[in-house]
């Protein structure tokens, strides 16, 4: 069955697409936002300040509707990473599910799929911040919005 998509990157709190091997595979990530769990109505999402900006670099997640709050470890955690790949060692496109959960693989923080196929690992590294302040962009949703 095939994975459901997102229709905007407000129902993601994660998002990226990535050309792999110099453009011999590549791979798109989403990872969906959940409802609370405490009240299961309201998304969770990034706090908001007093004029209702989400602050993006905030360290947890709040519940805009009974206010619980989870840090966002934890949370991300516990939400599913799913991807769309072109894998680049054998050329079969798939979709695979793991946990958000990232491994240290060489050091860098990194979300290893596995193609259905080969099994060769699809790696997507955390893309480190090269300037500060950046909140606009690919940039940002690596960041979680
Ligand atoms: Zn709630
Ligand atoms: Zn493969």
């Amino acid at each position: 069955m095939p994975l459901k998509q997102p229709e905007s990157m407000d129902e993601c709190v994660y998002f990226t697409q990535r050309s792999l091997e110099g453009g011999k595979g590549s791979v798109k990530v989403w990872v969906f936002k959940q409802a609370c769990p405490k009240c299961k109505k309201s998304i969770m999402g990034k706090p908001r300040d007093k004029k209702g900006k989400a602050l993006i670099r905030a360290k947890e997640y709040a519940c805009p509707g009974c206010g619980y709050s989870i840090d966002k470890k934890s949370y991300e955690e516990s939400l599913t990473a799913n991807s769309q790949y072109k894998c680049p060692s054998c050329g079969s496109s798939g979709e695979a599910q793991i946990p958000f959960k990232r491994k240290n693989i060489e050091g860098i923080p990194t979300l290893r799929f596995q193609c259905g196929k080969c099994s060769a690992g699809i790696d997507v590294t955390k893309k480190l911040k090269e300037k500060k302040g950046k909140a606009i962009g690919e940039e940002a949703a690596d960041e979680g919005i």
